[in-house]
């Protein structure tokens, strides 16, 4: 990993302030309160706020700059601004701030981010790109290789879910599949998740925290402000600087790797056991499609249609009840049998299209 703001030392990058700067107060206030926790590396707050409707509180604009560079004065704490287009950028670059980040609903741009690239060309400064608002992981690495194309060295990225109307528990769906897909593809970014983004409410905020942590992301993003029921953006989901540097006290940081034998030797053991269980379960898929396909040819025989809702529903139910007796997830189990249901779907048209 490359040196720099992103890797200042060896604990994850706590990236912490409010949704919205508002008032210089509040941004004073809530930067003197997080500085108190001792755990904070960098001081974020929304200036210019992409929201859903006109008429929602919009950010302050440029008249906030100044009161985060006295926040820094006052603190010494570093301060990060979300840009969303090339005059954003020249505004914070005259200001000093330390480090732009690129939101969610611009990331989706490509015209946006290139924009913004093109502002960044030959400007030495940390930029981080957070996941666009759709799962899409073509389009967050896309955006990344814009901001590098511009010359741009310290990149991080940042995870914050993705937008899901179904989805009652998080704001934005977590998906972590999608970021762990990120880091195996970009392993010298630094990737940080925003757990507030991910929630959307406190109550949660610390497992989604500890999970991270525990998938080795290299910082956190946690919105806090000094009083988050009167916040004007995104109230639900924010906390005090003090609550904040509790639930920072409570998380575990584990090793990434130990240089322990025994301990090292008992991994290896237990891998070798993973390998050989994914090896049967490809053996067992195998077997389950060469059974789908002769399926498939009795029913190509006989004039039957592949689906056979009736037959579906049975094998969901079945399957899951049996699942849950195992405590293995629901969402889990329904994703695994949509996933092997379309397989079998296709290896059956196979069958059906074949002139034999
Ligand atoms: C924010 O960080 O306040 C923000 C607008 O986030 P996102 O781009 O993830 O919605
Ligand atoms: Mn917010």
């Amino acid at each position: 990993m490359t040196e720099g703001i992103f890797h200042i030392k060896d604990q994850p990058l706590i990236i912490a302030g409010p949704c919205s700067a508002e008032t210089e107060e509040q941004v004073l206030e809530t930067a003197s309160r997080l500085q108190k926790t001792g755990k904070v590396d960098l001081l974020r707050a929304g200036i210019w706020k992409p929201r859903t409707s006109p008429g929602s509180f919009e950010g302050v604009g440029a008249k906030g700059l100044p009161w985060l560079v006295e926040a820094k004065k006052q603190t010494g704490i570093p301060t990060t601004v979300e840009v969303a287009n090339a005059k954003h950028v020249d505004l914070c670059l005259s200001f000093d701030i330390d480090v732009l980040w690129i939101g969610a609903r611009t990331t989706v741009n490509p015209f946006a981010v290139q924009e913004i690239a093109d502002a960044l060309q030959g400007v030495d400064i940390p930029v981080m790109v957070k996941n666009p608002i759709n799962p899409d992981l073509a389009l967050w690495l896309g955006s990344v290789e814009r901001i590098k194309k511009a010359g741009i060295k310290n990149i991080a990225a940042i995870h914050r879910g993705f937008s899901n109307l179904a989805e009652k528990y998080y704001r934005n769906r977590p998906q972590w599949q999608i970021a762990i897909e990120f880091m195996r593809q970009c392993p010298e970014i630094p990737l940080i998740c925003d757990p507030s983004h991910i929630c959307g409410r406190r109550d949660i905020l610390k497992d989604v925290s500890q999970k991270a942590l525990d998938l080795d992301y290299d910082g956190l993003m946690i919105e806090s402000h000094i009083t988050p029921d009167d916040a004007w953006s995104d109230a639900a989901q924010q906390i005090t600087p003090e609550v904040l540097g509790a639930m920072l006290d409570s998380l575990i940081v584990r090793e990434d790797y130990q240089d322990n034998a025994p301990i090292q030797t008992q991994l290896e053991y237990l891998r070798k056991e993973i390998d050989n269980i994914d090896d049967e379960l490809v053996d067992l898929l195998n077997n389950r499609m060469k059974v789908a396909r002769e399926i498939g040819q009795y029913k190509k025989e006989n004039n039957i249609t592949i689906l056979q809702s009736k037959r579906w529903n049975e094998i969901i139910n079945r399957v899951r009840a049996k699942a849950e007796n195992f405590g293995l997830g629901d969402d889990f189990v329904l994703r695994y049998l949509h996933a092997i249901h379309d397989e079998s779907i296709n290896q059956q048209e196979q069958v059906m299209k074949n002139e034999s």
